[in-house]
Formats: C-alpha cells, structure tokens, sequence
C-alpha cells in the first residue's frame, strides 16, 4: 500500500496550521505526494464564511501563497500532504484498490466549534492511484461539485463543502481539451466504507482505523468495551447505519440523485460526498436517472435507499471480526442491525414528508403522503415546485399548484389534507410559512446550472455566482430570481445526462 513519496516543488509561508492525526494512525493507508506544478493559477471562487468557519484568513488565501495552497502547487511548511488508499464496490464488482487518484490531503484543520476537519484538494494531479487517470479535473465540474454541494448544506443536508476553486491554466482533456481547475474540499473525514474494505484485508489495520473513526467520529463509543454483546464496533455499526438512513431520506425529501453510490463513495460520517453525476429532479419519478454509464439504473431515485443498505451491508462484512470473536454470532449481530435500516430509514422519510406537508405534530393517515407521491409521479409534477405551490394554495392561491396538476386530479387529495391540517394549532398562513421553512424555493436545477456551468467555462462567472447565491439562500422567495424556480423545459431534460469522474 505504500510508495515513494514524491518530492515537494515548492514550499509556501505557512498559513495554516495542519494536523495529521490519520496518517499518523493509519500511515500504511496513506502515501505521502504533493500535487503537479499549476502553470497559471487563478482563483475563481472562494468561500468566504466556510474559511472563517475554519479560521483561515480570506484575505491570505486569495495571496499568490493563498492560491498556490489551493491549487497543490505548494504546500506549507507544517503540512505533510497524502494521498490515501482505499478499496470499494463500484456497481457492484470490488475493485481491491482505488484511492486518491487525482485527491491530495493536504492535512486536518479545527473548525471554531471543535470540530476536527479534512481540507482535501481534488484535481491536484496524479498519484500512485491514479490507474488510467490524469489526476486532473477541470472547471466545469469542479464548480458544480462546489455549488451542489454548497446547495446540499443550505438545505441543512450532511454533506462535504466547498471552499475554493482554482483555475491551472493547463488544459485537461476530456471530449475535447477543457481548462483544469482544482478544487478545495472540507470533510467531516474521507473515510468511506471502501477504506474498511480495504482495512478488513489488511488485519493488523482494521481495529486500529475502526478505533480511529469511533474516536473521530462517534466519540460517545469510545468508552464502550472491545467485546461483549454491546461491543463499541457492534455500537459504531449502528450509528452509521443510522447516520446514513437519515441522510438518504434527506436526499429523498429534496428529490437528490446522487448518481454514483459506490461503497467508496460512502462516507462513515454520514456525510454527502464525491458530486459526480448527481442531479436534482424536476419532474418526480422514482425511476429518475441521469448518469451516463448507469445503465441498469442501479443508482436511480427510488433504488438509493436499497442501494444505500447495500453498501452498509458491505461495510458491516469488512468490520464483521470486530463484532465478536464467533462468526455466527458475528453475522447475526451484523444482520440483526442491518435490518434496522428500512424502520429508521422510513421513519425519516415519513417524518420529513409529514413536516413538507405541515403536518408534522398532528395525526394524519399515511396514505395522504402516498397519494400525493403517486399524485405528483402520474403527473410528472415538478417535486421542489409542488410543496411550495401547496403552501401557496394556503395562502388562497391556487394557481400555483394547478399549473402543476390539473384541479380535477387535485381535488380530493388537497380537501383530504385540509382536513388534516383543520386539527393543527396553526392558522393555514402560519402552516404555509412553516412549510416554506423546510421546501426550498430554489434548487440547483440541471438546466440552470448547465448553463452557469458553459458560462464559468467560458469565462463568465456572473450566471455561477448568481445561481450559487440563490442555492444558498433556498427557503426564502425573491422576486429577482423569479426565473430560477421553474423546471427545465422538456426539450432540455429529455437528452440531460450527468458524467462520473470529469
Ligand atoms: P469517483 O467515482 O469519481 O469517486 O472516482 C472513483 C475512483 O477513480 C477514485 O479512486 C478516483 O480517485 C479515481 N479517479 C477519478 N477520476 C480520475 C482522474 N481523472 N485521474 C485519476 N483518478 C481518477
Ligand atoms: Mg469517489
């Protein structure tokens, strides 16, 4: 799993303390690299609160020393960056090695709550994992990694966050040659369930990563004794199984096609990471599916949770020798939890869906949220735009949800819901602004982000920065960006497809 380091290109003032606690604890999983010369670095967004939120200087990050942290083409002197090792399932067929193959980290921050952090960088250049690959990304889809997943935290959805993205100046060939771009990512930590696949064939790791992630990120485990029936391991595979049926009901709740579900896209925190070819849906269809090589639609809408208890299932084998000593009881503690999943991940969304339809503190049938689903999927409604037009029809406006569904169809499901809604202590105009607090106004729809996306391209950022402005700031309507809530007209979504690994 090791290799020769490369060596440094360059070294740069030090502007930001770095701790390395994971390649300190798990260094055979990590390979000490730097990232390729940038010819001609160019900052094109940085995020201002999320560099505060880390006590970094703004002002020092957007420096020649600033960018050049930022790109990989130097690095400070206190930071040791790598790139780290990991297995995975890729649609369903292990790949025994992966890792960082265009990912450098540079290295762990403390956030002003505590909180310990990775700052990754992703298109730094090749590594000893990089296979086939360049190692490079380019501009357009590392600015759509940065406003969806910009998008995904204004949505208070758990997920990796953006903080800047440098352009290189080098071009990158991808169909054609594009300009490359690097981008700088924080994380809660990359551990995904492919890094304990890859522990779990290596012995003398896996007890000692699994140890690290408790201490990381479940620190209320760590008291919990090694073996015993209630085992701290058996106590983390709960957790993470309910880290992350809650965070798949949340993309749920905002129609979230993640697109590439692989285990080593699964984070143990139960953080959203790796936005590849994933799309938000207009029109609601559980079959919705938008990446261009997921042919069998394994990572189609409605498949996500199954998928998503797939992938715990394979994490729950790589850490099967910690949960006791006995194979049998082993597998079936591991079954046992498994089998948690579809409660916990139905309670979530049923929860969820209930507080969109403001019924959340009043007993309502379940079928109500059922119709509507199947309401909404006869007739293609757009998903984000239906729960607000609903809040609207409280509002006395109909029209908002009749361009939508025809009334006739409506009729008898929205007099349901009102009668449902007659026992809430809220008035109706009080119910619609709750709603409005958790149905975002403003999603980063495929047509409009693909058109940002031509335009940073091309050298405008003015239609990215607008549409990351609106993203981050969902909840609340405004009426200069009344262009941003429709769907995309169906000429644009019938030929929509997104790409992995661009
Ligand atoms: P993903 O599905 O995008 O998370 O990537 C899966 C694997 O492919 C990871 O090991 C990545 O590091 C690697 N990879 C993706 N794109 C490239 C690239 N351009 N060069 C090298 N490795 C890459
Ligand atoms: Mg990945």
């Amino acid at each position: 799993m090791t290799a020769e380091a490369n060596s440094p290109t360059q070294t740069s003032t030090a502007i930001v303390g770095f701790e390395n606690s994971f390649a300190e604890a798990l260094a055979p999983m990590t390979v000490s690299w730097q990232g390729a010369e940038v010819p001609d670095p160019k900052l094109l967004v940085l995020n201002q609160h999320l560099a505060e939120a880390l006590e970094l200087d703004a002002s020092v990050l957007r420096t020649d020393d600033g960018i050049a942290l930022l790109s990989g083409a130097a690095s400070p002197a206190d930071a040791t960056p790598v790139a780290t090792a990991y297995a995975g399932h890729q649609f369903g067929g292990y790949a025994p090695i992966l890792g960082d193959g265009r990912a450098l980290l540079l290295g762990e921050l403390i956030d002003v709550d505590g909180n310990r952090v990775d700052l990754q960088l992703k298109g730094s250049g090749r590594t000893p994992f990089s296979r086939g690959g360049d190692g490079f990304a380019v501009v357009g889809p590392m600015l759509r990694e940065y406003l969806v997943s910009e998008a995904m935290n204004a949505l208070g959805i758990p997920t990796t966050r953006s903080l800047s993205v440098v352009a290189t100046g080098r071009n990158v060939q991808r169909s054609g040659a594009e300009p490359g771009a690097v981008l700088a990512r924080v994380a809660a930590s990359h551990l995904r369930v492919g890094t304990f696949e890859l522990a779990a064939r290596h012995r003398d790791l896996l007890q000692p990563l699994a140890d690290y992630a408790i201490n990381r990120h479940y620190p209320e485990l760590t008291s919990l004794a090694e073996t015993g029936t209630d085992n701290r391991y058996l106590a983390f595979l709960e957790a993470v199984v309910e880290r992350q049926a809650a965070l798949v009901a949340q993309w749920m709740l905002v129609g979230f096609v993640h697109g590439v579900m692989n285990t080593d896209n699964t984070t143990i925190s139960g953080e959203t990471i790796d936005y590849g070819p994933c799309a938000f849906i207009d029109a609601y269809d559980p079959d919705a599916l938008f990446s261009s090589i997921d042919h069998g639609g394994r990572y189609r809408l409605g498949n996500q949770p199954s998928v998503l208890k797939w992938n715990l299932a394979r994490f729950a084998e790589s850490i099967l020798t910690l949960l006791s000593p006995d194979p049998d009881t082993a597998i079936a503690a591991a079954t046992a939890t498994l089998n948690t999943f579809d409660e916990l991940y139905d309670a979530r969304l049923t929860a969820g869906l209930a507080a969109k339809l403001g019924v959340a503190d009043i007993a309502f049938d379940r079928a109500l949220l059922d119709d509507l689903l199947t309401l909404m999927h006869d007739h293609r409604a757009d998903w984000t735009g239906t729960f607000r037009a609903l809040a609207d029809e409280l509002r006395g406006n109909p029209d908002s949800l009749d361009v939508l569904i025809p009334r006739e169809a409506t009729r008898s499901w929205v007099s349901r819901w009102r009668a449902a809604l007659g026992s809430c202590a809220l008035d109706e105009q009080q119910t619609a602004a709750r709603m409005d607090g958790v149905n975002p106004a403003y999603i980063p729809r495929n047509h409009l982000l693909d058109e940002a996306l031509r335009a940073a391209t091309d050298g405008d950022l003015a239609p990215f920065l607008r549409l990351l402005d609106a993203v981050t700031h969902p909840f609340v309507s405004r009426p200069e960006w009344i262009d941003l809530v429709d769907p995309a007209p169906d000429s644009f979504s019938a030929g929509f497809q997104t790409f992995c690994g661009t």
